[in-house]
């Protein structure tokens, strides 16, 4: 019965007990007095010319989580929060700013990825509208990891989305004993947020580097890459702010850490917010920064 009404949430979305026609009326009856199905509201929607949506999602007590849709040629990614607000603190990130304000449930988690497939008119079954899941919107993940985890695997399971593991990707800005964890408990794509070559910066800009500094971070993420069937390289992320971390010397570090490791990474210009401390690097420094990592491959 639960992978009946599992179905029904999650392959055909829909939101009403009574439309499950294979379950018993008595069943649906009971499932209708103890439980509601629902997506969180719409507070607003800004779509920009390339077909990429952001939604500002109000969750229950009121609180706003942002949740962003990204059409590609190939795939369809969409980025969903895990947190409102972040204690992690990253000097660069908007988010990060604002604080902790709660940890979001695994039901509000999962229902941002039931709101865009539904609002995208697809289901998950015959037409795919999401093909790729990311936990980079507001939040870390690891921090919240007891509602996380569940959430995944709602992502992953055959009677859920179906998504495949490859195609789910936990982004952390390296809480290292909880991606040990994720390690053991479920096989995802992992993504962390490196953003400097060496500890001094990073400590400055991912402040829970004093914490879990860069050996530490680094001997996790070969113990996951390690792990059975994860042949998918980990993606370090690298915000590029204009003078900060983005000299040569800081490419040339990267390379001579990341080197020997399976790892891709993702150089992000930096996205100014009001406030915001840093400027976006210039492109020529960007591309100047991408060549000596190719040259080191
Ligand atoms: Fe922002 Fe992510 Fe850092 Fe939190 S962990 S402050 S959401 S960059």
């Amino acid at each position: 019965r639960a992978d009946q009404v599992m179905q029904w949430i999650y392959r055909r979305g829909k939101d009403s007990f009574d439309d499950m026609s294979n379950l018993s009326k008595d069943l649906r009856t009971r499932l209708a007095q103890y439980f509601m199905i629902r997506t969180p509201e719409l507070v607003a929607e800004q779509v920009s010319q390339d077909g990429t949506r952001k939604w500002v999602l109000r969750l229950d007590g009121g609180n706003a989580i942002e949740t962003v849709y990204i059409p590609e040629e190939n795939r369809a990614t969409l980025c969903i929060s895990s947190q409102v607000g972040c204690a992690m603190d990253c000097s660069f990130c908007s988010t990060g700013q604002q604080g902790l304000n709660r940890n979001m449930s695994t039901a509000e988690i999962i229902a941002q990825v039931w709101f865009a497939a539904r609002t995208l008119g697809g289901d998950f079954q015959n037409e795919r509208v999401i093909s790729n899941i990311v936990f980079m919107g507001m939040g870390e993940p690891l921090a919240n990891y007891n509602a996380v985890v569940p959430a995944i695997r709602i992502l992953l399971d055959d009677f859920g989305f179906g998504l495949s593991k490859r195609r789910v990707t936990v982004s952390t800005s390296g809480l290292v004993p909880f991606m040990d964890r994720l390690r053991e408990e479920v096989d995802t794509a992992l993504a962390v947020s490196l953003h400097a070559p060496n500890d001094e910066l990073r400590n400055q800009l991912v402040p829970i580097n004093r914490k879990y500094p860069i050996a530490d971070l680094l001997d996790a993420c070969r113990r996951y890459a390690a792990g059975k069937d994860r042949k998918t390289h980990i993606v370090y992320e690298y915000v590029m702010l204009d003078g900060v971390n983005d000299h040569p010397e800081h490419a040339r570090q990267l390379a001579k850490l990341l080197g020997g490791m399976p790892a891709k990474v993702n150089l992000i210009p930096f996205n100014p917010f009001p406030g915001a401390p840093y400027q976006r690097s210039k492109p020529e420094t960007i591309a100047a920064f991408v060549k000596i990592l190719r040259d080191r491959k």
